[in-house]
């Protein structure tokens, strides 16, 4: 297929902010398109979401690579980008001046632009910049000025075209049942008519739960063109490539949690740590966090345990993982084992300084079978059978079986003493909903809600905070994945030293992402998740939610989260709603 097609797609998708249209469009391309590779690169992606490998080339590689490509000058290049602000325009417009002298440019394809990206990501050491310049500068050669735009924005993940996953999963509905489910669009006046919903909610389950297991849309694709609606029933998880975990429920109290996941059910200590998925394959340990990053190399004490304490060859089990004291035996807050997650040197000294206990609660993969529709109790007995615990290292986690409240309550008070957050409270049969936050199980904790916001944009303070970012802005995502500004955070950081956080520390996570800058406010791209806290939800013309948080102080830095794990404006309306009183009290 002609990159053309795709970048004729871009353009058309940049004109519109309407989502349904962009479900037409994109539908309609899938329904012709014969590479897999579209949908990812459709999304400004270079791989699917499962994984998490980047380009590694910043602006400056490639001005360098649209330098060889377009033959400009540094001077003519640096204007131009001045000028548009923008290094995707300045590649088309630098193109454009090319195309006219030259007579001949091949045709690109998609599966050329696919593999230059996917080469360039392999390449380590010595002499693999240069070569990364040229793998882009030789796309660049063959694109047609429009195409050179995509390409450069691909490249710096800067396409902003705006299709969140949910947009990716309607476009699949309509491109292989839109008949079925007899979905017409009216061009005209942009609107879509589903005669049967219910139909089509099936088919949206379908396609869901199809890339909830897979985190890969190109997959999903496939298998629909192979087998239709069929191909999507047998999809499996596999031990080596990360499953959205399944999330929880939460309860106000013990007895609406009884409630929610019948009695008897399985309570178990909530550990105060960070989930941890955990993959063995051929011989292959891989550990992922909730988002799916692999944090392997983070984490080499658990890989040991991992080895240690589990009779398997092949599985995929979920977990949390927690700080502890070995001196006192005690567990220790999240903060002081987060930094393990991104750590990238010293990384033994830091396992020895900063011990875990990894508690496994459940299996989604035994023996390369996936037990996704295995009832919870039967996953369980499987863990039991495999696991040989050892507290303050490898576990299976805390569980009872309860019967009333009263049980219930008792152990909720006895997690709490041992220093955990809370209890889970289960239901026996159910089945593992990977991504969903289903109430086959809800949490029960005694602490007031907090937000997992990401980091939008910032001011730079003054005074003598004068080199420092000082106040940030913070963003939840709506429905079509796109974040909303909810507030301005800038008290709680100051008390954070203890644990390593400073102005200082925030301001240099921050300033390799800046994507704009006005006096002293910046933009940047949105990366760094952080938790907050606040004392009530206001509405607000101000912010672009609609709402704003009353009083947001940081609670702590969300490592092991990122932009897709973060709270939602109906998690926010919810809240909103819930809180009458809240703010008076
Ligand atoms: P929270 O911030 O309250 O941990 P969350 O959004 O991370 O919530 P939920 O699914 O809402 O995730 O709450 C359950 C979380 O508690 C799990 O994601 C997991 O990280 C953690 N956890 C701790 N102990 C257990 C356990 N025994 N069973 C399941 N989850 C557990």
């Amino acid at each position: 297929m002609k990159y053309e097609k795709l970048a004729d797609v871009y353009q058309t998708l940049e004109n519109t902010t309407k989502r349904l249209e962009k479900t037409h469009l994109v539908a309609q391309f899938l329904k012709t398109a014969d590479d897999p590779a579209v949908i990812i690169l459709v999304q400004g992606r270079v791989f699917p979401n499962w994984d998490q490998r980047e380009l590694g080339m910043a602006n400056k590689l490639v001005v360098k690579a649209i330098a060889l490509a377009s033959g400009a000058s540094t001077e003519k290049l640096g204007g131009l980008w001045k000028e548009t602000g923008d290094l995707g325009k300045t590649a088309e417009k630098l193109m454009q001046k090319k195309s006219q002298s030259s007579l001949f440019s091949s045709a690109l394809t998609v599966k050329k632009v696919f593999d230059n990206l996917h080469k360039i990501a392999e390449l380590e050491g010595s002499g693999s910049v240069e070569r990364k310049v040229q793998l882009v500068a030789e796309l660049l050669t063959s694109a047609k000025p429009i195409e050179a735009k995509y390409i450069v924005r691909t490249v710096l993940g800067e396409l902003r075209v705006g299709l969140g996953d949910g947009t990716i999963r309607d476009a699949l509905i309509w491109a292989f049942f839109g008949k079925e489910a007899g979905i017409t669009y009216d061009e005209k006046e942009k609107e879509v008519t589903i005669p049967d919903r219910e139909v089509y909610e099936n088919y949206s389950t379908l396609v869901q739960e199809a890339f909830d297991a897979t985190n890969d849309f190109a997959e999903v694709f496939e298998l629909l063109r192979e087998k239709g609606a069929k191909g999507l029933e047998h999809v499996e998880v596999k031990p080596g490539k990360p499953v959205k975990v399944m999330l929880f429920q939460k309860a106000k109290t013990i007895a609406e949690g009884l409630e929610t996941v019948g009695t008897p059910a399985a309570a178990e200590y909530k550990y105060d740590g960070f989930r941890l998925q955990i993959h063995k394959t051929n011989g292959k340990i891989t550990l992922f966090t909730r988002r799916l990053e692999n944090v392997t190399e983070q984490f080499p004490d658990v890989v040991e345990m991992v080895k240690k304490h589990v009779g398997a060859g092949r599985f995929i089990m979920d977990s949390e993982v927690a700080g502890i004291d070995k001196k006192t035996k005690k567990y220790l807050a999240f903060q002081s084992i987060s930094q393990r997650i991104k750590r990238k040197y010293d990384i033994h000294e830091l396992a020895e300084k900063f011990p875990v206990e990894v508690n496994v609660f459940d299996i989604i993969n035994y023996d390369g079978k996936s037990l996704l529709k295995t009832p919870f109790e039967e996953r369980r007995e499987i863990l039991e059978n495999i696991v040989d615990s050892l507290p303050l290292a490898f576990k299976l986690s805390e569980k009872i079986l309860v019967k009333s409240e009263a049980e219930a309550d008792a152990f909720y008070k006895k997690s709490l003493l041992s220093g955990n957050e809370g209890i889970m409270l289960k239901n026996l049969h159910s089945v593992y909903k990977p991504g969903s936050r289903v109430g086959f199980g809800v949490k029960v904790k005694p602490t007031m809600d907090t937000l997992e916001v990401v980091i939008t944009g910032a001011e730079w303070g003054e005074g003598k905070r004068g080199k420092w970012l000082a106040s940030f802005m913070i963003g939840v995502r709506n429905e079509d994945d796109e974040i909303v500004e909810i507030g301005r955070v800038g008290t709680g950081i100051k008390e954070k030293e203890e644990e390593g956080l400073s102005f200082g520390q925030l301001t240099k996570l921050l300033l390799p992402d800046i994507t704009e800058e006005k006096g002293r406010e910046v933009k940047v791209k949105p990366k760094i998740v952080i938790e907050v806290n606040y004392e009530e939800i206001q509405k607000s013309p101000t912010y672009s939610s609609g709402y704003a948080l009353r009083f947001p102080r940081l609670v702590r830095m969300r490592e092991d989260r990122g932009i897709n794990d973060i709270n939602t404006l109906a998690d926010v309306q919810e809240l909103a709603e819930g809180q009458r009183g809240r703010g008076s009290q």
